[in-house]
């Protein structure tokens, strides 16, 4: 079977899963969505004794049709090897009550290398079935995690380059640290004066540019997109989910077919809605709880049916999700309303004319399933506190993040369904706020010294990706306005 994927904004705008990895975006800002996802027709029962890597080619082949299997085997044999430091790619652990997915075990060590370990394979594969002759450059915009884990995927990948743009005053100094240093030939990193969404929108806007399409075209390149707005990145995030689920069944603790939550700390809105895309292929996810910190315009969206991003915008402990345009939702928008290109591409006019646009009832009934709420900094550190003084178990903020609104969402609903959170970073990328949530006499520690300290507490070895930058030197040093972006861009490629 071959589904087509369609633009969010013109219902005419079609698209093979290798054109919709390719190019990223669709026209005029659109996302390429599924026309209808598949059923995924193994039994639960044989996919719990599959490893990682099968049970992504089960996943992917259903949502990539246009790939063959052997495209698709060598895409993941090459993205989920030893990379990663656990055969098992993503464990399953049992704390608070809750089963925390440790999606944090790649080289970046954050949640982003689940896809991003993947995604250059399927761009590039998708490359030469589409037989492109062009460059490919990939223009990334990162609230801090996305960045190095796509300068750690397309580092020295012949045929492509890579872009980066992060909020120079808004990411962990050791996210920072990870992004300066890379070392790839093909790669450039710059720091803007502003925030994420800021980056984003900068880097939207080059992509629905026509005369710097023609530029490009002539000059030998092309974009694509490491962002979650590429289907290449959502596709892969599906597999965890049932991964996960199957691991569950596998131990007994569920029997096929039964209900599950999930919790996801959410920022652009992609991993949750990978874990929704899970669901309508068969996944028996009852809710899908959606945690924010204090840039709650999520929240409020889910409790209100009004999208508003007029709002002071948040430096958190978790800023990875300090984002107030969470560009994913606009697939969940348009699958709400019908798969109608129409209304969403209205909604989305409003969202860009006036910051804000509001769903229609019968809208909002479809968004069942979903439970929105979220957590203040102070609820961060107190539940990184608690878990620690339960089991000695560290999580980073933005896994503190979900863990938090998981009680709440318990206190509020009586729900003891089992649950499966989502554990999106390791601690030690966020060493300050992690460690001085647990003692906090260590914050006039610098960040490198607060990595010992953490090793002190937690006797989790220090990932191999801390040792590396800790002494590396800075390679990239760039930091522009926002305004800048493109000129920035035209340097680095010579054109
Ligand atoms: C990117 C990121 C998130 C948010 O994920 P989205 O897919 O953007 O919703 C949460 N936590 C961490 C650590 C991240 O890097």
């Amino acid at each position: 079977m071959s589904f087509l994927y369609r633009s969010t904004r013109n219902e005419n705008e079609t698209a093979t899963a290798s054109e919709a990895i390719l190019k990223g975006l669709a026209e005029n800002g659109g996302l390429f969505v599924p026309d209808e996802i598949p059923e995924l027709d193994v039994p639960f029962e044989d996919l719990a004794e599959m490893d990682y890597k099968d049970v992504a080619y089960e996943v992917m082949s259903r949502m990539l049709t246009d790939f063959t299997e052997e495209e698709l085997r060598y895409c993941i044999d090459n993205a989920y090897d030893d990379k990663f430091d656990t055969e098992k790619i993503a464990p399953v652990k049992y704390h608070h009550g809750a089963y925390i997915l440790e999606l944090f075990h790649g080289k970046t060590i954050a949640f982003k290398d689940m896809a991003l370990s993947i995604l250059p394979y399927l761009l590039t594969t998708a490359a030469k079935k589409n037989n492109v002759d062009k460059e490919i450059v990939i223009l990334t915009a990162t609230s801090g995690d996305t960045g190095k884990a796509a300068l750690a995927g397309f580092s020295d990948v012949p045929g492509t380059k890579i872009a980066v743009f992060y909020p120079k005053n808004g990411v962990s100094p050791i996210q920072e640290k990870q992004m300066v240093t890379e070392k790839g030939k093909n790669t450039f990193v710059a720091g803007i004066t502003g925030n994420f969404d800021d980056a984003q929108t900068g880097v939207k806007k080059m992509f629905s540019d026509k005369e710097l399409a023609k530029l490009l075209d002539e000059k030998g390149y092309q974009f694509s997109s490491a962002n979650s707005i590429n289907i290449g990145r959502l596709v892969p995030q599906m597999v965890y989910y049932v991964y996960a689920y199957t691991r569950l069944i596998a131990a007994g603790t569920i029997k096929a077919g039964d209900r599950i939550n999930v919790v996801v700390p959410t920022g652009n809105f992609g991993n949750i809605l990978a874990a929704y895309y899970a669901s309508l292929m068969g996944l028996p996810v009852g809710r899908f709880i959606c945690a924010s910190n204090d840039n709650k315009v999520l929240y409020d969206f889910f409790t209100t049916g009004v999208y508003d991003r007029n709002r002071d915008f948040i430096l958190t402990s978790s800023p990875s999700m300090d984002i107030l345009i969470s560009s994913n939702l606009e697939r969940l928008i348009y699958r709400i309303a019908g798969n109608d290109a129409e209304k969403n591409a209205e909604l989305m006019k409003s969202l860009s004319e006036t910051g804000k646009y509001e769903i229609t009832d019968e809208m909002q009934k479809n968004l069942y399933g979903f439970y929105g709420n979220f957590a203040t900094q102070d609820e961060v550190s107190e539940i990184i506190r608690k878990l620690y003084d339960e089991d000695g178990y560290i999580i980073d903020t933005h896994t503190a993040v979900a863990v938090s609104v998981y009680d709440k969402f318990k206190a509020e609903t009586g729900d003891d369904t089992p649950t499966i959170i989502a554990s999106t970073a390791s601690p030690y990328k966020f060493t300050r706020s992690v460690v001085t949530a647990i003692e906090p006499s260590l914050n006039d520690k610098e960040d490198f010294e607060l990595v010992d300290e953490l090793y002190k507490l937690s006797a989790v070895k220090v990932p191999a990706a801390i040792d590396e930058i800790r002494t590396a030197p800075v390679l990239h040093d760039t930091v522009c306005e926002k305004e800048e972006m493109e000129a920035v861009v035209k340097k680095f490629l010579g054109i």
